[in-house]
């Protein structure tokens, strides 16, 4: 019997309602347990859904899957870990694994991010940015320095620092509203300044200055660090407009803030090179990073720390810990060995310049839907796209939806954030798969109302 067979037998509802325990994150779960679309299987590009049928992967999984799936490299290394050191401690004793892969990482980092933290997910290496960064400021006798700035739009995860620091108010409301002593900086979203760009936007670098702003507001000697998505991708895939991340890394030097860039997304190669920063030549003190980083196999995430933001913590406390923070699966030896198998992959099939190979061939493609129903806006860069449609009156965001849906119907999964479809394929997609992609949302757009 196949092991998802159960799912016939849905039609058994109430006390034996075999989806009814799982309570799903960030879903409609009674729309989706109502008509549950489900992914059994994978291989390289494809998704074998709950009916039995291949779906094109236009999304790497959630940005996360960026050698596609399945890879037999990774997927060996995680067994031999499992089968050889299943599990170690990483407080006061070590296991090799996690120093080589800090290692690594470390060697891909734009110069002098070579000190790096183990988390196991996006979300926690946001928190521990945002506490690292706070603990820097006071062992650098500027404890008064506590406030952190995030910006409207941002997505940073889930913890309490991400919610505080994130832009998007349905993450924070139902919770009380997060951490105090937060501010935010604006958006760069301008559709009509910015409308069908191709890679960054001419428009807007001077939104930077918001912090200025809240410098001036609230006085440089209270603020620790300021935290922004370089390209933000769950929001709808916000490109930073030309000069805007230098801008905002000249009034972080001038005022002592600490600039983080959440790079969970734009690492391991979404946009081209090993990071977005040193793709596009700005260097913020501290990356953190997740997803691609073991190829979605096994969770794992990580933060580069500036190694003299590092050393100012680590000597700021002669003898002891230093840094009262971790977790009892920092540095797990599964996600260790997937991480290091991911970054061979990575570098054996040159995947971090396939963003470039295909850069113009991916543009042409999705810009050839400016014109399409609905449409009113395209952003590429890299191997991203961002395809905003005019929300429907009174309903925004259910035409993404549908449209998501109907993709999904027919064989090609997309992501739907707001009335935006993101699409963010492995970074093995083929031109022919691209073609794919960008034609069944053409014609399914020409279906939705
Ligand atoms: N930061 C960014 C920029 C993200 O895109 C995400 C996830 N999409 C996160 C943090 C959170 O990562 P996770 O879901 O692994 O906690």
């Amino acid at each position: 019997m196949h092991a998802f067979d159960w799912l016939g037998e849905w039609a058994v509802k109430g006390e034996n309602d075999p989806l009814a325990s799982f309570w799903m994150p960030f879903t409609a779960n009674r729309a989706f347990k109502a008509n549950p679309r489900q992914l059994v299987s994978a291989s390289g590009m494809h998704y074998q859904s709950g009916d039995g049928r291949q779906i094109l992967d236009g999304t790497s999984g959630l940005w996360c899957s960026n050698a596609g799936h399945c890879r037999p490299e990774i997927t060996e290394a995680i067994a031999k870990a499992a089968a050889t050191l299943d599990f170690a401690p990483t407080f006061q004793l070590g296991h090799p694994l996690p120093f080589e892969l800090a290692q690594r990482i470390a060697a891909l980092m734009p110069e002098g991010l070579d000190r790096i933290f183990f988390t196991n997910s996006g979300s926690e290496s946001v928190d521990t940015a945002l506490k690292i960064a706070l603990n820097i400021q006071r062992a650098k006798g500027q404890g008064t320095r506590t406030r952190l700035i995030g910006r409207e739009r941002g997505y940073h995860g889930t913890g309490f620092g991400g919610i505080s620091v994130g832009g998007l108010v349905n993450n924070r409301r139902a919770f009380g509203g997060g951490l105090p002593g937060v501010d935010h900086i604006r958006h760069t979203h301008d559709i009509e300044r910015n409308a069908f760009t191709r890679g960054f936007p001419q428009h807007g670098a001077e939104l930077a200055d918001d912090l200025q702003r809240l410098v001036d507001l609230h006085g440089a000697d209270t603020i620790a660090a300021v935290i922004v998505e370089p390209m933000a991708g769950s929001t709808g895939v916000l490109i930073p407009p030309t000069g805007y991340l230098q801008r905002l890394r000249e009034i972080c030097d001038r005022h002592g803030i600490i600039l983080i860039f959440d790079e969970v997304i734009t690492a391991f190669g979404r946009v081209g090179g090993a990071t977005a920063a040193g793709q596009w030549g700005v260097t913020p003190d501290i990356i953190t990073m997740a997803k691609g980083l073991t190829n979605a196999a096994v969770p794992m995430g990580a933060v580069a720390v500036k190694r003299e933001l590092h050393d100012a913590v680590i000597d700021s406390v002669p003898g002891g810990i230093e840094l009262f923070h971790g977790y009892t699966y920092s540095g797990h030896p599964l996600a260790s060995a997937a991480g290091l198998a991911t970054l061979d992959l990575y570098a054996r099939d040159g995947l971090f310049d396939r963003a470039t190979e295909l850069g113009t061939y991916w543009e042409d493609a999705a810009h050839s839907l400016k014109g399409a129903r609905h449409v009113i806006d395209i952003r590429t860069i890299g191997l991203v796209a961002g395809i905003e449609l005019e929300p429907r009156p009174g309903a925004p965001t259910a035409r993404a939806m549908e449209l998501f849906h109907a993709c999904f119907d027919n064989g090609l999964l997309v992501r739907a954030t707001g009335d935006i479809i993101a699409l963010s394929p492995p970074l093995i997609v083929e031109k022919a798969q691209i073609d794919e992609m960008f034609g069944k949302v053409g014609e399914l757009l020409g279906r939705i109302d």
